[in-house]
């Protein structure tokens, strides 16, 4: 029996696994259970043998809470032959609290609830991934990787607004950053694939999914990154604005009579791609545009110039870069988007290879002219692998 460990990212409708073994990190199984607690949840369930799906279930089920999820969940690992040895989670906010990975104990628990405040979706549904686990596993190590964890090492330069000091003091006020878990998943797959020592090599890593954030990373460490307080700030994305005035909701407040709450679900679900198109999805936009459609065409251009600016940016403040990376979904699927991102970027040593763009596909692949300073990679991320990674390092879990 091959020992496992299982990784869990518990939203708050949505509970996400993937089982691997350890120490091979092979990936056993994977699923995910969406729509709970509201109409037709909906289970999916792949097992593997080797890279082949051995296996494959889909069905709606019953789960008016996460208690009926982690059921069916259960009910589809026990299919699995493992013998389980720890749970990693992934835990949105960490504050400045988690620094690093932590074994789960009753005060973890009691900082992760405190830490709501700033997390008030994802820690609430994480901490419920971590009680309901507990029950399903009593006795089992359970470890939490944080999604802010990576870029504790921000300098207060990088990480403190320019608000009223007391702001920071009483209310937490300052940049966390998230996508951690990727940006050092994907920084130290970089530094393997370019046979370096990640701590000699400075990089921006570019993490474009449904969210976005970009990542200036300096000898393995997050010096700076684009979303704040929450991830809100920086980059345009799927749904949500990115960088904006501050002024706006203030003004759209005044001259709509919007609410606060109302202006918040608008700046992060109808904004972004959706919010200039009404599409949300890049490779939908992606088709618009070669159809010839003028919103896509410059949602793309507005999506990739905010790119390039933090390119620009992260390069003022790293000094010499030695690679971009581009990941998740759009990151890693989208050659059009990396073109438009890195385009008239050759003063800074970034110079796209036409050809090796367009057909960059698997774990790691080289875009960039192999005669530029700068390399230029598409790398797969894999935060829940990253997760049990952590977890082994942490338990020596074997
Ligand atoms: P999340 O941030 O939720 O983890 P992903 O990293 O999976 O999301 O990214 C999802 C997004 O990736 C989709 O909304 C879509 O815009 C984009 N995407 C996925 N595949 C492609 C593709 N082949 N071409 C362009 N965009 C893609």
């Amino acid at each position: 029996m091959s020992a496992a460990i299982l990784v869990l990212n518990c939203g708050s409708s949505s509970l996400k696994y993937r089982l691997f073994e350890t120490p091979s990190e092979a990936l056993l199984a994977e699923g995910i259970i969406e729509r709970i607690g509201e109409p037709a949840p909906h289970h999916r369930h792949l097992r593997y043998r080797g890279a082949e799906v051995m296996s494959r279930m889909e069905r709606d089920v019953v789960a008016p809470t996460h208690r009926e999820a982690f059921a069916h969940m259960r009910a589809a690992l026990d299919g699995a032959v493992h013998d389980l040895v720890a749970i990693g989670h992934r835990v949105v906010h960490g504050g400045e609290r988690f620094h690093q990975a932590v074994r789960i104990d009753t005060k973890v628990e009691r900082d992760i609830e405190a830490l709501a405040v700033l997390a008030p979706l994802h820690n609430p549904a994480n901490l419920l991934g971590i009680r309901l686990a507990a029950e399903s596993w009593p006795g089992l190590p359970q470890v939490a990787a944080f999604d802010t964890a990576f870029h504790h090492s921000l300098p207060p330069l990088a990480h403190r607004y320019a608000v009223p000091e007391a702001w920071y003091h009483l209310y937490q006020v300052r940049r966390y950053g998230f996508h951690g878990l990727s940006h050092e998943y994907v920084a130290q797959r970089a530094a393997a694939h370019l046979d370096r020592p990640l701590a000699a090599l400075n990089l921006i890593t570019l993490h474009l999914g449904n969210g976005a954030s970009a990542c200036a990373i300096r000898g393995g460490r997050s010096v700076d990154t684009s979303m704040g307080f929450t991830p809100l700030e920086g980059l345009v994305m799927g749904t949500r604005s990115g960088d904006l005035d501050p002024a706006l909701p203030l003004h759209m407040e005044r001259v709509t009579g919007m609410g606060w709450h109302a202006l918040d679900h608008v700046l992060n679900h109808e904004c972004g791609l959706k919010g200039m198109t009404g599409l949300n999805d890049m490779r939908e936009i992606l088709a618009r545009v070669a159809a010839g459609d003028e919103a896509a065409r410059l949602a793309l251009e507005v999506y990739a110039y905010r790119v390039r600016k933090y390119i620009g940016a992260y390069f003022a403040v790293l000094g010499r870069v030695d690679a971009v990376v581009f990941t998740a979904g759009v990151g890693e699927n989208a050659a059009p988007v990396r073109a438009a991102a890195c385009a008239g970027l050759q003063g800074l040593g970034i110079v796209l290879d036409e050809a090796a763009n367009a057909r960059a596909t698997g774990e790691v692949a080289a875009i960039g002219r192999p005669d530029a300073p700068v390399a230029l990679l598409v790398i797969r991320t894999n935060e829940e692998l990253h997760i049990a990674r952590q977890v082994r390092a942490l338990l020596g879990a074997d």
